[in-house]
């Protein structure tokens, strides 16, 4: 395993995230963490926010699958719906990584059929390159090549979750 980005520069960069989401939401947000990639990111984010915010945030949790095992079937099916109802809330739909975009798109479909005040996706890392859907993403955290990464919430098989930094699996 190789680091690609170390813990100080993925702390520093939510560090930055956290000022310009904070920023821009004022009202009371609705943070939608795509299971189970974007937990860490997402509690590191919140840990970040300016202590006003907190009592105005709430967040929830979908699951979204597309793989069985390593590998990636290009279907995505939904395993675990929100609890809380997202209409008229501004809602951040939060993913640790985006890759061809078909996640992210099958969450941002199904809360848009739900009419919420706002919408908007914030990911840790971007392969913008190997995009098969046009999703936006807001709040980018890093552009990375193509390469398959684990760390700070991204798995290969369930493994390697937990660690502080990005690393390229060889
Ligand atoms: P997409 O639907 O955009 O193709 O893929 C999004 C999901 O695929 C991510 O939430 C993540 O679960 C998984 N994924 C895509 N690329 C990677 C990668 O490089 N490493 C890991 N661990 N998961 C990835
Ligand atoms: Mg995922």
């Amino acid at each position: 395993m190789k680091v690609l980005i170390d813990r100080e520069t993925v702390e520093r960069r939510i560090g930055e995230l956290a000022v310009e989401i904070a920023a821009d939401y004022l009202e009371a947000p609705l943070f939608v963490g795509i299971l189970t990639g974007a937990a860490q990111f997402m509690m590191a984010l919140i840990d970040r926010l300016p202590e006003e915010m907190l009592a105005k945030l709430d967040y929830d949790f979908v699951d979204v699958s597309s793989y069985q095992g390593t590998e990636n079937t290009g279907q995505v099916v939904l395993v675990k719906d929100l609890t809380i109802a997202v209409e008229g809330r501004d809602v951040l739909v939060i993913d640790g990584i985006v890759d061809t975009g078909r996640s992210l798109d099958f969450v941002l479909d199904m809360i848009c059929t739900r009419r919420p005040h706002s919408l908007k996706t914030c990911a840790l890392l971007d392969k913008s390159a190997r995009r098969a859907l046009q999703v936006p993403v807001d709040y980018c955290g890093f552009e990375i090549e193509d390469a398959f990464v684990v760390g700070y919430g991204m798995d290969y098989d369930q493994r390697y979750r937990a660690l502080h930094h990005i690393a390229i699996i060889e």
